[in-house]
């Protein structure tokens, strides 16, 4: 996932999985003095939520004497996610939210000019995200599910380091060492699909130990077999790189003016 001497930078939520990654990460880079951390985080707009779990991701970056850079959708998109959720649409406030913090992400860390983007994605998240691909009917989208990443000309390479590490035991994790973290949930999750798979796969994890897992290897399976469908280009309006002539975030901003 990484080389001796990359340039990392951290998506930190202020929540347990990322402030616990970075905690791991930071420990780990003691031993490769040419690699470095830089903490980004991404402010949607969220108000009562994401502005203390951004003070939280704050604090942990001081304590640990990591660099951080704050980016906010107000001034990437100049609109944030309150203002979103208030324009009535047929998508849900996550679904937008979704897109847009991958943009921002991506332009966090082109612009701490890192080579690697890491995020806290646990086993859990992964496996989410594979059903959720497969019940929406978007196994296309399944190409992109690459743990270690990939270098994508235009991007910068998204690893996620606890793939495979199930949720409960990064939040052990951060109990143990002590770590801050927000866990009150955004006040938008609830209206996710996302949600509901969460609710069934934990039903699932406990009734049968390994699901989770199981889930995991088969959006690996179906990812290998996805890879040739790409096709890349360039966003006509933005410049991004897109498999369309418009890219997702410039559609989405469009829809919503
Ligand atoms: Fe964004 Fe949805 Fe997560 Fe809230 S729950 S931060 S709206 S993706
Ligand atoms: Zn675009």
């Amino acid at each position: 996932m990484f080389d001796y001497d990359s340039r990392i930078a951290v998506g930190v939520s202020g929540g347990k999985d990322s402030n616990a990654l970075l905690d791991v990460l930071n420990g780990i880079e003691e031993d490769f003095p040419r690699s470095e951390l830089i903490a980004i985080s991404i402010d949607e707009g969220v108000e009562g939520y994401r502005d203390e779990a951004l003070e939280l991701a704050e604090k942990a970056t001081r304590k640990m004497g990591v660099e951080h850079l704050t980016l906010s959708f107000r001034e990437l998109f100049d609109i944030t996610m309150d203002e979103i959720a208030r324009i009535e649409t047929n998508m849900t406030p996550c679904s937008y939210c979704g897109v847009l913090r991958r943009r921002a992400l991506d332009q966090a860390a082109k612009m701490v000019n890192a080579d690697r983007l890491v995020t806290g994605h646990t086993l859990d998240d992964m496996a989410q995200s594979v059903l959720l691909n497969i019940l929406r009917g978007d196994i296309n989208r399944l190409s992109n599910f690459d743990p270690g990443g990939r270098s994508l000309p235009g991007f910068v390479r998204r690893v996620k380091p606890f793939c495979e590490v199930p949720e409960r035991e990064s939040t052990l994790y951060a109990y143990l060492r002590k770590i801050e973290f927000q866990d009150i949930p955004c006040p938008y999750a609830g209206e996710a699909m996302r949600n509901d798979i969460r609710q069934f796969l934990n039903m699932m994890e406990v009734e049968r130990p390994g699901t989770l897992f199981t889930v995991f290897r088969i959006g690996l399976k179906l990812a290998s077999e996805k890879k040739d469908v790409e096709k890349k280009g360039i966003c006509k309006l933005c410049g991004e790189p897109t498999t369309g002539d418009v890219c997702r975030v410039c559609q989405m901003l469009e829809d919503l003016t």
